[in-house]
């Protein structure tokens, strides 16, 4: 049978790899909306966002007509230490589900910090270094990003300074184990060393953070030390940028071997690997091309596709941030205490957004037991323990690859794996031991955030 000869692993050769990132902006109809200062609700200009954001950034995050940017080639040869990832035929899952439908899966754990975050962080690392200045400061929840940025930041010999979710410090101490391995220094928050930090801790005795938090920290940092700016893992346009190296190796995978996908699937959180994933094909679809069902996974606790508003919104807690128009809960939303399975952000991407809200691309939620059921049904053919977050895209592609068993389509699914799960050991505990609960928020309580949404008449 030709079917045989695509193998388990579709790998590219060095010079195959992009030298190109593609920004779907160029081919969108409508764009993403501007992001808004938040005192005069005016665009943000290039000077404004380059307080916080170093320049080459900032030209990026604005431009949304030059579809494809050249990588750097020093950013190129750090990809070459650990990409390309693997592109996965998942036979052994097939055979498992007895589905006729083919499933691929793009592989990117195959790093140190465990995720594709790391596509970004060397990116931004790279412009900073650039541009002469001394460090970087960010956030991170569980730990992916901030692992991702330390280990970029070590490479080109930068200051990295992380403000990471009090709640996670504490549970994942591993995590910020790696993290100081490489160098960086990391700080629970909300922390008494920033006064946004010192306010939220005042307002909320004991809390253990958010990401929205710990934003509002590390960009106070960043604007007050001269040689300092902040860098953000997701949701951002240059982050969707940089990780369409993702979707660009993945298309080129499956061109050598004819492969047209039907359906792809993401995990979305804030939504860069998915928007990294999907973007070359979405510019098929957008240029009228080809054509391809897009899914986007969130947790049923933080849905901010299927049950959030577009509209403009703050990106973190302590509003010191541009805001951007997306899909949001509302910035003070906080899951549940029992969510586990990360995507805890409460915005999305406004590239995405926008897409999602011209029809381009589905959203879908899932409960944390099923994404758990569905990792453990993965971990056990296909080998790779998967992160939560990238479980979220597992659970659909099944339920999708038993849809095609039921109607006996041979569809083609491709979905991003994210990462391992080495530091979410707790989580898979959790679920071992009949603690996990699936909590999904009233429309009462997101009401209750929604309400409290800037008014911008834009
Ligand atoms: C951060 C992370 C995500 C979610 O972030 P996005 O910006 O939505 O891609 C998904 N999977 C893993 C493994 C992550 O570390």
């Amino acid at each position: 049978m030709a079917e045989n000869k695509i193998p388990y692993k579709i790998y590219l050769e060095e010079n195959e790899m992009p030298k190109q990132w593609y920004n779907v902006r160029a081919d969108m109809k409508n764009k993403p909306a501007p992001l808004l200062n938040p005192g005069t609700l005016e665009p943000m200009t290039a000077e404004e966002l380059g307080g916080v954001f170093c320049d080459e950034l900032v030209a990026q995050e604005l431009d949304n007509d030059t579809p494809y940017i050249d990588i750097p080639q020093e950013i190129r040869d750090f990809y070459k230490m650990y990409r390309p990832s693997p592109l996965v035929r998942a036979y052994c899952l097939e055979e498992k589900l007895q589905t006729p439908a083919k499933i691929y899966y793009k592989f990117e754990g195959n790093n140190t910090s465990g995720s594709h975050k790391l596509n970004s962080a060397i990116a931004q690392a790279y412009y900073a270094k650039k541009q002469g200045l001394k460090g970087v400061t960010t956030e991170t929840g569980a730990g992916q990003w901030g692992t991702a940025l330390s280990m970029a930041c070590s490479y080109l010999d930068l200051d990295c300074k992380v403000y990471m979710v009090k709640v996670s410090y504490e549970q994942k101490p591993f995590r910020r184990e790696v993290m100081r391995v490489y160098g960086a220094s990391v700080t629970p928050s909300p922390s008494m060393e920033t006064e946004i930090g010192k306010k939220i801790n005042a307002e909320h005795p004991g809390t253990t953070g958010s990401l929205g938090c710990a934003i509002s920290e590390a960009v106070e940092v960043a604007v007050k030390n001269p040689g300092y700016r902040y860098v953000l893992g997701s949701v951002l346009n240059q982050v969707l940028l940089h990780q369409s190296v993702i979707g660009l190796e993945t298309k080129a995978a499956l061109d050598k071997y004819n492969i047209k996908p039907d359906i792809i699937i993401g995990c979305a959180g804030g939504g860069s690997n998915l928007g990294g994933l999907i973007s070359p094909f979405m510019g098929e679809k957008l240029r009228g091309e080809a054509d391809y069902r897009i899914i986007a996974v969130e947790p049923a606790s933080c849905p901010s596709f299927t049950r959030g508003k577009f509209a403009y919104d703050f990106c973190d807690t302590g509003m010191v941030c541009p805001l951007a128009k997306m899909y949001t809960l509302g910035a003070d939303f906080i899951p549940s205490a029992n969510h586990a399975g990360g995507l805890r952000y409460h915005g999305m991407s406004p590239v995405l957004s926008q897409l999602y809200d011209d029809g381009l691309m589905e959203a879908v939620t899932a409960v944390q037991t099923d994404v758990f059921e569905a990792a453990e049904t993965f971990a056990r053919v296909e080998g790779i323990l998967p992160a939560p977050e990238s479980s979220h895209a597992i659970k659909v592609a099944i339920d999708e690859a038993l849809k095609c068993k039921e109607t006996g389509e041979e569809k083609t699914i491709v979905f991003g794996l994210t990462g391992t799960g080495y530091f979410d050991m707790v989580a898979y505990e959790k679920f071992h031991d009949g603690e996990m609960t699936d909590y999904i928020p009233t429309d009462e309580e997101l009401a209750k955030y929604a309400e409290k949404l800037p008014k911008v008449e834009k």
